[in-house]
This record gives C-alpha cells, structure tokens and sequence, in this order.
C-alpha cells in the first residue's frame, strides 16, 4: 500500500487529473493481453522526463513498485503489475520531436503509437521497418522495452537495430542517455541495446532516436495457397535456402484463414490448408528476376494458386486480413494462448507437425500462424480458464510445445518476450551462470528491485 504522505508527494507532481486511485479506474491497468491480473495501488501519467525522475526519486525512497505501460498489448504480460505498486502509464508522453530524413533518424516520446511514427515519415517517403501486429495501438516505449518484431522484420531486423540513442530514468530517479543522432557511434557500451528487451526492469525509457530507412521503388506481394500444410512449411525454408531474403513470409493455416473470413469475409481461400503471405521490396528489375525465383520454389512445391496484389489497396487487404488473426482467434472463447517460440527456418515444417500432434493429444484447437521466414512460430490455442480440465491441458501442451521448439535448437520467444509468461522457461536454454549474470545487471541498476517486480530475474 502507498502511504498517504507519500500520495500527495505524487499528486505535486502529475496533478490530480493525472493520478488514478479509485478501483474501477484502477482495473483497466491490471491486465494486459495475457491471461494474469494484479491490482495496481495508483496509476500516474508523467508527460516529462523530469516528471518520471521526481516519481521515481519518492518510490525509490519507499521502495514502491513500479511497473511502465505503453498501451498494454503485451502478450507476456509483461506489463501487469505484478506486486502492485505503481502503474507508470506513458500515453501522455505521445510527441514526435524531431524529424530529419536528411540524417536518417527521429526522435519520439515513448507514448507514440508505432503507426503515427510510420504516418509522419510517409510524406518524407521514409519508414520505421519494425511492424508488430499490434503497431495500430503499441506504443514505441513498449516496442523498444519487449524488443518488437513484426512480418518485415525478416528483412529488415527488429527494433533493436533501429535504436540510435534512448533517455533513461533510472530506479534512483538519475536521468541518463546513452548514443546519439549519428547513424554510426561506437561511443562507450552500447547501453540502449540493454534496455531494449529488458520488459521496464531496468530502466524506464523517456525519450528514443530512431533509425529510418527509405521507402524502397517496388513492393510486391503475393498471396500463395497450398493443399498440403507440410509443402506450406517446406516452400519457406526453400525460398530462403536458395538465398533469396523477402521483407516478410507469413505462413496462416487453414483453421487461421476460416477464422478471418467468418470474422472479416476478406475473400481468402477457405480451403486451402495452408497459406503464404510473400512480400519483396527493392528497385523494379531486381524484384522482378527476385519474384520469378519464388514463383519457382513455390511451384516445385506444388503451391495451387499465386495471386499477385496489383493495387495498393489490394496489397493492404491481403496485411489487414493478416493483422486481423490474433483478434479473430481471440473472440472464439474467453482465453487465447498465442505462443511465441522460434526454431531455425529449416524446422518450421517439423516444429508445425509436432504442434498440431501436441494440442491434438489434448483435444484443443489451434491456429498456426507464424512469421515463418524467421523461424517465429505463433499457434493460438482458443480456450477458457474458467474450464478446469481444458486449461490444464493448454498449460501440459504449452510446456510440451516449449520443448519441442528447444529440441529444435530453437527459443523460447521470438518477439513476445518473458514477462510472466516464461520467466520459469528460463532455465530450460540458460545456465545458472547466465541468469546470475542477468541478476547482477539487475542489482546494479535497481538494488531494491523495483522497476517491473516478478519479471526476468
Ligand atoms: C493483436 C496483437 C498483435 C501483436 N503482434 C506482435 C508482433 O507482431 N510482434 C511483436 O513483437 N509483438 C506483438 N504483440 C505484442 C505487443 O503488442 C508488443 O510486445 C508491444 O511492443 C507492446 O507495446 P505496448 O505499448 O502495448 O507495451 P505494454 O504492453 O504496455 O508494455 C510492454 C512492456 O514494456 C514496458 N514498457 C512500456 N513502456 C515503457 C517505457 N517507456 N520504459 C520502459 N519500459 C516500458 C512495460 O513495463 C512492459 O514490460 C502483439 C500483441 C497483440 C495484442
């Protein structure tokens, strides 16, 4: 509980109109997209770094929990409250301050929705490559702190190599930054690569240089469906075997597809049973000798039709029908299991195989989609928590799924993250070694442990 001199310590700093305590106000903050709740005791919307610093000065004194949120879209859970304490909601905290093409980098806010930085760098003809699913309402704080990928990522790397320099508030309320606008700067450790990833246990990020590229000539994509899940699968690795490097390859299986059209009757193929979403992207000749390449692989796996978007427009519905299947999936039963785990490229067939035997042992439905180019698999397993039996059996197949990615010589999460979701997978592909040397990292920078408690370490 946060003592009631120390709430008004609080409120002289955000307001009373920026400081919720009332229950009702408060649940809204103690979920995310995973299945966990925690009640938070306040939540504070900062719109300054020196607002987040004074914060974090009174709850270091009290040794209160912190925990930041961006939009809660975690799927890790990440951004529940485990311990309660405060929610640091940074929605406030929303500005693009900076543009400038001409240097390849902007500079934002933790608060900016990922598709208003894509929306303000269209006229410049730039983009910000990392596109997770969620990038219509995901905050950039919250990318940069779970280190977000998305369907492009395949080509063009996750948030992580788009960060030029970030602002930090530390546990001790010490504002720190680290890089700079330069689009090379070897400077001292590259510290804004620790804090991306870290989930908010380390610090909490107030401001971010962002890398930008430009947007390439020609853009093709293409719609691909199979009979067969396993040619689906196996066309993936050969496409990539054969040195060919697309933006995104997105595999959706045919209990995916049907979900989309009864959702959003989008005209995707119901009866295929599997499918691939293609994308290319670089100057017109090369995308053409490019395109031919895929056109062959996909043959030779007997892919039944290809289908190219001719218009922008058409481009668009073919990644809104692709966006769309997590919040399809969702609305079958009150809980969904997405995974996340991620095996080479070579091992999406046999990873793809051994899932669907998993949830068939245990009589539960599952949708496969996956970032496939990348290995990122991610089966949504519908369900409801409140049905005993059935989420026993989710949580036996989502320990046998873990281990078989492992078997694999895959990970644990490709993009989703730890939170509370796999903080106990953790020793399954670290050593005891590795996690001491994650805590000591821990202990330096928050010696009370109390930036995002109940996470990681
Ligand atoms: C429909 C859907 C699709 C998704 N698709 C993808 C996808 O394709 N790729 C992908 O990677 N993820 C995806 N996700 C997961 C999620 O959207 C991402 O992890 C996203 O980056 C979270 O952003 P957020 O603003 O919602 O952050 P939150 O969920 O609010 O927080 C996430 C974490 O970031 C921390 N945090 C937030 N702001 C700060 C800050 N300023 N400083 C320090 N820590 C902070 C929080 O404490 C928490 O640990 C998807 C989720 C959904 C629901």
């Amino acid at each position: 509980m946060i003592g009631s001199k120390t709430k008004e310590l609080l409120k002289k700093i955000v307001g009373r109109e920026r400081l919720l305590d009332q229950p009702a106000e408060l649940l809204s903050y103690s979920y995310d997209a995973y299945h966990e709740e925690a009640m938070p005791d306040l939540v504070l919307f900062p719109e300054t770094c020196e607002e987040v610093s004074g914060i974090m000065k009174i709850c270091s004194a009290d040794k209160i929990p912190v925990t930041a949120r961006g939009a809660g879209t975690s799927v890790c859970g990440a951004s529940i409250p485990a311990k309660h304490g405060i929610v640091l909601c940074f929605s406030k905290m929303n500005k693009i301050v900076e543009i400038n093409t001409k240097d390849r980098y902007v500079i934002v806010e933790p608060g900016v929705i990922n598709i208003d930085i894509q929306k303000a760098l269209e006229p410049f003809g730039f983009f910000y490559p990392p596109d997770p699913g969620s990038m219509n309402v995901s905050t950039i704080g919250g990318n940069v702190a779970q280190n977000a990928g998305g369907p492009r990522c395949l080509k063009y790397g996750v948030t992580v190599d788009y960060i030029l320099g970030m602002q930090v508030v530390l546990a001790s309320g010490k504002i720190v930054n680290f890089g700079s606008t330069n689009v090379k700067d070897v400077t001292g450790y590259r510290l804004s690569s620790l804090f991306c990833g870290s989930e908010g246990t380390l610090g909490l990020v107030t401001r971010i240089i962002l890398r930008v590229v430009p947007v390439p000539e020609t853009i093709k994509t293409i719609l691909v469906t199979f009979d067969d899940l396993d040619n689906t699968a196996k066309s993936v690795s050969d496409i990539i075997g054969a040195g060919i490097l697309p933006v995104a390859m997105e595999l959706l299986d045919r209990a995916t597809i049907n979900a989309i059209e009864d959702s959003a009757r989008l005209g995707l193929p119901r009866e295929a049973e599997g499918s691939l979403v293609i994308e290319i992207d670089g100057v017109k000749e090369a995308c053409e000798k490019e395109i031919k390449k895929i056109y062959k692989k996909l043959e030779a796996n007997n892919a039944v039709s290809i289908q190219e978007a001719k218009t922008p427009k058409e481009r668009e519905k073919l990644w809104t029908a692709r966006r769309s299947a997590y919040g399809v999936f969702a609305k079958l039963a009150p809980d969904l299991l997405s995974e996340d785990v991620t095996v080479p490229v070579s091992k999406v067939p046999a990873m793809i195989r051994k899932t669907v035997e998993i949830t068939k042992k245990y009589g539960l439905k599952v949708g496969i989609l996956a970032h496939a180019g990348d290995g990122n698999m991610h089966p949504m397993i519908p369900a409801d928590r409140n049905n005993i039996e059935q989420w026993e059996n989710v949580e036996k197949a989502l320990v046998e799924i873990v281990q078989a990615a492992i078997d694999l010589n895959g990970t644990l999460s490709g993009e989703h993250g730890i939170g509370l979701a796999k903080t106990r997978f953790l020793p399954l592909v670290m050593s005891k070694d590795d996690i001491e040397f994650m805590s000591v990292i821990k202990k330096a920078v928050d010696p009370d442990g109390i930036l995002n408690p109940g996470k990681f370490v």
